[in-house]
């Protein structure tokens, strides 16, 4: 025991730790009896995301609190950008709880705060340790005064260009400012689903929106070589490894669906194309699903935005499903998809011009009002299932996590 306790010791050099940074807990708070596991949730995510960094990271009173070495700094920012469960985070200065250094704190902020153009200010503080000195207010006085008296900036407590936050715990935490992030629960306390997820706008958005609801989310691509490219191929595994950054990891299962399209082309009435190929794939999903204990499957699919998506289309896809078909997209449109997927990263990389799958076998009428028994015995006329079995046999599978991305990134 004391062999490894020593060993512990020698490894680890807690004075290097010299940056701090605050998380802020975000809807955990809610979350009452349950809060204790959400919180290690939160913890173990960071903490795994941050395997190979320089850091430690702890949570105290709806706060995390991670400290790192200044090499770390990097890795850090990009896990707190990208964990799911704070509202935000703020590189912070630890000192001491005496007046003395929380007032020189404040003026570091201060200048910092001035130099990037803030002309006023205000002082939030808290304690959550009561037993210091001063309360809150006379915290407030006495920290604003060091600015105000020297002409640094000017006080505004209704619209101040920045705040300087002092919170009062285990030691006083001085920061100004302070990233919103994504929100949300931690990846890992809603189950596991399954994302449909092609080379489009909707899709990798509807997967982060299940992360933030803290499922763990795997992914499906099918595709069609020679007639959808490596570079459409190429393009999907940079939006599984982009989402993957929020829900921590992710599989991408690479179905290959070439034969199954060109039978749907042989077999299915022409307006009925792009409605069997949207069964087919469901049908895989199931499989998938079954076969990595998946909770729901998850699409990209938002209400009326294109022909195969009428409610009556949608019945016709869902009575295909084997576990509950969660839309997360159902009711937004497309300006609010396009923003997320500007937030989160993958816009860009959805906006390239490589055509997927069903663009090269759309019907120029499809069917629009499709219906649940008809599609059913439209699908069993195919003959399809054995083809469909054997794309499932023949899938492939790239993992993402971030866990790798921060190594790369550490160079370790
Ligand atoms: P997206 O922008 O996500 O591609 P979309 O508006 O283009 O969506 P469709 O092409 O009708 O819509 O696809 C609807 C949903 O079906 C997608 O959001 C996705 O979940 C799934 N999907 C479509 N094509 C594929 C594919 N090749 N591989 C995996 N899933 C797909
Ligand atoms: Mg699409």
């Amino acid at each position: 025991m004391r062999n490894k306790e020593n060993r512990h010791k020698k490894e680890i050099d807690f004075s290097i730790y010299t940056e701090t940074y605050l998380g802020k807990v975000g809807e955990l708070t809610l979350k009452g009896s349950n809060i204790k596991t959400f919180e290690k949730q939160l913890v173990n995510n960071l903490r795994t995301a941050l395997e190979t960094a320089d850091a430690k990271v702890k949570i105290l009173t709806g706060r995390l609190y991670v400290q790192c070495t200044k090499d770390s700094c990097g890795a850090v920012e990009f896990a707190l950008d990208h964990l799911l469960g704070i509202t935000g985070w703020a590189k912070v200065q630890n000192v001491e709880k005496t007046m003395e250094a929380i007032t020189e704190a404040v003026r570091v902020e201060g200048l910092k705060a001035k130099e990037l153009g803030a002309r006023t200010f205000k002082i939030d503080a808290r304690r959550e340790d009561k037993d210091f000195p001063l309360n809150s207010y006379e915290i407030c006085i006495q920290a604003a005064g060091i600015l105000f008296d020297d002409g640094t900036m000017d006080v505004d407590v209704k619209h101040p260009d920045c705040v300087i936050n002092v919170e009062g715990r285990d030691m006083a935490y001085v920061y100004c400012a302070q990233k919103k992030t994504g929100r949300g629960l931690p990846v890992g306390v809603s189950g596991k689903g399954l994302l449909l997820l092609s080379g489009g706008i909707d899709s990798p958005v509807a997967g982060y929106r299940m992360m933030r609801r803290g499922m763990r989310v795997e992914c499906v691509y099918f595709h069609s070589y020679p007639y959808t490219s490596e570079e459409a191929q190429k393009k999907v595994q940079d939006l599984a490894k982009t989402i993957a950054m929020y829900g921590m990891e992710t599989h991408l299962n690479i179905v290959p669906f070439t034969d199954v399209q060109m039978k749907i082309k042989q077999k299915a009435p022409e307006d009925y194309s792009t409605l069997m190929l949207r069964l087919c794939m469901m049908k895989v999903a199931n499989m998938i699903a079954e076969h990595i204990g998946s909770d729901a499957i998850i699409t990209g699919e938002s209400l009326g935005q294109v022909a195969s998506q009428t409610s009556q289309n949608l019945a016709v896809t869902e009575s295909f499903a084997e576990f509950p078909l969660y839309r997360p997209l159902i009711g937004l449109d497309k300006e609010e998809i396009v923003n997320t997927a500007v937030e989160i990263g993958t816009y860009a990389t959805s906006i390239l011009p490589y055509e997927d799958c069903c663009v090269l076998f759309s019907p120029k009428h499809p069917v629009l009002r499709a219906d649940v028994a008809e599609s059913k015995k439209i699908y069993e006329a195919m003959e399809i299932d054995d083809l469909v079995a054997k794309s499932f046999e023949g899938r492939q599978i790239i993992r993402y996590s971030i866990r790798d991305e921060i190594a790369s990134m550490m160079g370790r």
